[in-house]
């Protein structure tokens, strides 16, 4: 590992200033999982680094307009353990929980996540299928924008030199709604997912015809992936298995995997439809079991 300066500010304001001095040279430092392992193997070579550590307030996990908000800070740990989000977004919580062990969940926080575009990883996904929003902050401001817009490339966002995720802000489900997350990793517990899907299925009040989907994939392409046209096939119709398995089917089109050790192209396509179609049915139960639940 290269020689580096460590600052670990106490404001937000501070860290931009430093990381506005430093330019290129400087990196931001969350729970290190990621980057460590990255200057270990001198794939990039900060010779500056700031800490977001020493910034009061910016792990913290709260209620935003019946919503959540989680702060760049918060741990995957936490936001697995929140009693905030286990009641709000459950899904959200079981995602976090699925992601590597307990030991690096106590590290990883949420904007590394982000930040990092990672397209093997397992909190991108759900949070696109909630539909949330991810903040950042720069010099010149804040802006914000759709999860989905932010990863760009393989391990590439749209953070601009200097700019910091500060947090990402999750919309509630509407009534009449389920959300599920399913992780296929055939090899050990604590590995990537060699597929990944998140699905949320809300249903009009009769309970039979679905309103709206969303579909979201990880470890399919060079980003998460949205699958738009599989939503399209399910919105205003009346719902049933055989439904669902088609919409799950036409993920097929949506995805570009690559071939690595977890798999080839071809398997993890296949394994995307039949993942989708899984979620798809399981957040179509937790929906209907919502509708029975206000009767
Ligand atoms: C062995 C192992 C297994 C793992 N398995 C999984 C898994 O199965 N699923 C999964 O989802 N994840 C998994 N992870 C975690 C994941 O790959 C990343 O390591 C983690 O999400 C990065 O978070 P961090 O806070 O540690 O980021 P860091 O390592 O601190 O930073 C990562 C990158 O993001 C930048 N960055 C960090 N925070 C910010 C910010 N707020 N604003 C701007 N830039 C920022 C850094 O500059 C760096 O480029 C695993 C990690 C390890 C080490």
């Amino acid at each position: 590992m290269n020689a580096f300066e460590y600052a670990a500010p106490r404001t937000l304001d501070e860290a931009l200033a430093v990381l506005g001095e430093h330019g290129d040279e400087a990196r931001v430092i969350a729970g290190g999982t990621a980057l460590v392992t990255m200057m270990r193997q001198r794939l990039v070579r900060p010779s500056y680094l700031v800490s977001l550590r020493e910034i009061a307030g910016l792990d913290r996990i709260e209620a935003a307009n019946g919503g959540l908000r989680l702060g760049a800070l918060a741990t995957h740990r936490e936001v697995e353990t929140s009693p905030r989000v286990r009641e709000r977004l459950p899904v959200l919580a079981e995602t976090f929980r699925r992601v590597a062990s307990v030991r690096i969940r106590h590290m990883a926080t949420v904007g590394g996540a982000l930040a990092h575009a990672d397209p093997n990883q397992d909190p991108p996904v759900t949070l696109i299928a909630l539909g949330a929003r991810v903040e950042i902050r720069g010099a010149s401001g804040r802006r914000e924008l759709p999860l989905e817009e932010f990863f760009r490339d393989y391990y590439e966002s749209a953070l601009e030199p200097g700019e910091v995720v500060t947090g990402v802000v999750v919309p509630s489900l509407p009534a009449a709604s389920g959300a599920a997350y399913v992780k296929f990793l055939p090899r050990t517990a604590d590995d990537y997912a060699t597929v990944a899907v998140a699905a949320t299925v809300s249903l009009e009040p009769d309970g039979e015809r679905c309103r709206t989907a969303r579909i979201a994939l990880g470890s399919v392409g060079v980003t998460p992936i949205r699958a738009r046209a599989a939503e399209a096939l399910l919105a205003g119709q009346r719902v049933g298995a055989d439904l669902l398995r088609a919409a799950g089917e036409s993920v097929r089109g949506a995805v570009d995997p690559l071939s690595d050790h977890r798999g080839s192209a071809a398997y993890k396509r296949e394994m995307a439809a039949v993942m989708a179609g899984r979620a798809l049915t399981q957040a179509w139960d937790a929906a209907r079991a919502s509708v029975r639940g206000t009767r």
